[in-house]
């Protein structure tokens, strides 16, 4: 197969700041919301966040944002691996959350990125024990990937993934991305699109930014929650969609890199790549090297999803303009 490099395109010019951002109980004008450079360095050793999307419904001329309290949970669970409290309850976050996306009049797919971290003087990696955290959110437009079709080369990383023992990947921790960022630098340098990273077990673990999924023989596959992941949440709503829409089994267990070579389909997913098809990895192509039929259909079915038009999955949208 030819050598292809990688065509994806890096932003240059970044969307104009929104009005306000949610900080420790405040909506706070952006530009007011400044900290010292001498809090740069160490700040974020044990901070933890969450990338959330909300979508725009032009039809109902509303923002749903799509499984909010599953985020907000994850963020509990990473905060308290951090022994960081929060001082907030995943309701007061909601609240937040609405009275930001309001004061920020958003009406377009937005990424909502709550982050919690130690404040004060204390840098981030002396915190104390069972410190409050202090919690910051903010907007930005993102608009959804559901337009592009094109497939990820993909590569197998020479990095490997952390593990439970040394940081664990379960928590959603800034200094987790260390890691993801040598996969995908290293991926993009060497002409893929992405890379995939193995377990220290030799097993397929993820993406640098996402989960993984591949399909043989009419059966879905996916690293298990042991095997070195973030616990996904697009990662959960695409088992669902393959038991329950697709009828199809799925399989949580160790996967062997070859299995991905030899695979009828594969797909990362994640809140910020939804599902995207992975058409070969080391240059061996998925099946025909284009996005599969299943992944296609798990696509659409996503977008209708997340962007509130299928009213099956209600209680996984939360209305941002009409909510009572
Ligand atoms: N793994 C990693 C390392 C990630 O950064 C992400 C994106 N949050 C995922 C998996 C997918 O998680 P989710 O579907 O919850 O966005």
């Amino acid at each position: 197969m030819v050598r292809r490099r990688s065509t994806r395109r890096i932003a240059t010019s970044p969307p104009p700041d929104p009005p306000y951002l949610w900080s420790s109980g405040k909506l706070v004008p952006w530009a007011e919301a400044t900290v010292h450079v001498s809090a740069l360095a160490w700040t974020g050793v044990s901070a933890v966040f969450e990338g959330i999307r909300a979508y725009w419904n032009q039809g109902e001329e509303e923002m749903y944002i799509f499984r909010l309290q599953s985020h907000l949970h994850r963020l509990l669970d990473s905060m308290k691996l951090m022994r960081m409290s929060s001082p907030y309850s995943p309701s007061e976050l909601t609240t937040a959350i609405m009275d930001l996306l309001k004061a920020n009049q958003v009406r377009e797919d937005t990424y909502i990125m709550p982050l919690a971290y130690f404040g004060g003087s204390v840098p981030g990696y002396k915190a104390a024990y069972q410190q409050p955290g202090e919690v910051l959110i903010t907007t930005r437009p993102l608009a959804s990937n559901a337009r592009s079709n094109r497939g990820s080369h993909c590569c197998i990383s020479s990095w490997v993934r952390i593990s439970d023992n040394v940081m664990s990947p379960r928590a959603k921790s800034i200094s987790n991305y260390q890691n993801s960022r040598l996969v995908s630098t290293e991926a993009q340098i060497n002409g893929y699109d992405a890379g995939i990273i193995l377990n220290p077990q030799g097993k397929v673990a993820e993406g640098a930014y996402a989960c993984v999924f591949l399909v043989r023989d009419g059966v879905a596959i996916t690293p298990g929650v042991t095997a070195g992941i973030l616990e996904g949440i697009t990662r959960d709503t695409v088992i669902r969609l393959f038991r329950d829409v697709l009828r199809m089994p799925v399989e949580e267990r160790d996967v062997d890199r070859t299995e991905l070579y030899v695979a009828e389909e594969a797909f990362f997913c994640g809140t910020y790549f939804e599902i995207e098809p992975i058409v070969s990895v080391d240059r061996y192509l998925v099946g025909s090297g284009r996005p599969g039929p299943l992944t296609r259909k798990l696509r659409r079915l996503y977008q209708g999803i997340v962007r509130g038009e299928d009213r099956g999955y209600t209680q996984w949208q939360t209305p941002v303009w009409h909510s009572s």
